[in-house]
């Protein structure tokens, strides 16, 4: 049984960690909000959290990766920009390089290349609602998050990219796609999905928005199980590793959303524990004994079997003992 701990306030769960609890070198992922999310972690939360792993006499570095839509986070440079506009203000590395190509293969997932270069992880994570995975928990922060765009693809997607009437022929795409994949037919682009290596590279740099991710040709259990592969080869990565869950501004949908979203439940405070599949388990169940099972019925999928999977993998139990500080 696993030990997960409760508060309303950050500090409380802060007295919980330990310098053995950690490396030398820590990795806080987070994930910064794309323009125009207003519910997105809160910077204070993340700010006391980078400032407890210095006190312990630690580098703390804030990390994350690109998305793999057209956004405010598509790219490091936009990215950066974002973080700090949304009020970010300690030292953050993307990643997965300027256009999210940088990637390392681990357990056949294609993760951030920088992450290597990190002993310990912090996974600091606003629990929400997510329209394709039923919701965003720790599991979530590092499963598609940690991911290089090219890997995003992989979790999101059966088929690859198709091209839409929106192209004006410019060839950029072509240019940067090492897989001498894409032609000009009749002035638009064209892609050979037998060559493609779905890379996400075109969705990334096509200036239209005329490449676009095929989002509906994965289910979301086979989804779910994907993201729960990728957080197991996170995790071979990190012995050490703590999980924090902050249920502050519940919305129904995630922070990759550009727009703003209101909060479908009161705030819960905040849980941690090392068990990523514990922590999820409990803010699941907190989440949902709180708004009288309303969280379990947004967005019409079984939320549980995130779980049960990550726990078939041996990720961590579900079985938990909730303290409250
Ligand atoms: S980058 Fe976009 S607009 Fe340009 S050729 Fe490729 S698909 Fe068409
Ligand atoms: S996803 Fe990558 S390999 Fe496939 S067409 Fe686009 S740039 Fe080329």
């Amino acid at each position: 049984m696993a030990t997960i701990y409760s508060a309303k306030k950050i500090e409380k769960i802060l007295e919980k960690i330990d310098a053995s609890m950690l490396g030398e070198n820590v990795a806080i992922k987070v994930h910064f909000g794309e323009k125009g999310c207003t519910t997105y972690l809160s910077p204070k939360v993340v700010h006391k959290v980078f400032d407890k792993v210095v006190s312990l006499g630690k580098k703390a570095t804030l990390v994350e990766c690109n998305v793999l839509y057209k956004g405010s986070r598509t790219n490091s440079t936009d990215h950066l920009k974002t973080a700090q506009e949304h009020g970010f203000d300690r030292p953050i590395e993307i990643l997965d390089g300027e256009e999210g190509q940088e990637y390392t293969l681990v357990k056949g997932c294609k993760l951030g290349k920088g992450i290597k270069k990190f002993d310990s992880l912090i996974v600091l994570t606003h629990f929400k609602g997510h329209m394709m995975a039923g919701f965003g928990g720790s599991l979530k922060n590092i499963g598609m998050g940690l991911a290089s765009r090219a890997g995003k693809l992989q979790m999101h997607a059966n088929i690859k990219p198709s091209v839409s009437d929106e192209c004006i022929g410019c060839g950029v795409c072509i240019e940067h796609c090492n897989a001498k994949a894409i032609t000009l037919v009749d002035g638009k682009a064209v892609i050979d999905k037998d060559k493609c290596e779905g890379c996400a590279m075109c969705i990334a740099l096509c200036s239209t928005g005329a490449i676009s991710v095929p989002w509906g040709s994965e289910n979301p259990q086979g989804l779910q199980n994907k993201i729960a592969n990728y957080a197991s080869a996170v995790l071979t990565l990190f012995p050490k590793a703590v999980f924090i869950n902050v249920l502050e501004n519940i919305t129904k949908d995630c922070d990759c959303m550009d727009f703003e979203q209101k909060p479908i439940m009161e705030d819960q405070g905040i849980l941690c524990g090392t068990d990523i599949v514990a922590v999820d388990k409990a803010s699941l169940d907190l989440a949902n004994k709180s708004s009288g099972g309303k969280f379990n019925k947004i967005n019409a999928i079984n939320k549980d079997k995130q779980i049960e999977f990550a726990e078939k993998l041996k990720l961590g139990t579900s079985k938990y003992n909730l303290i409250e500080l």
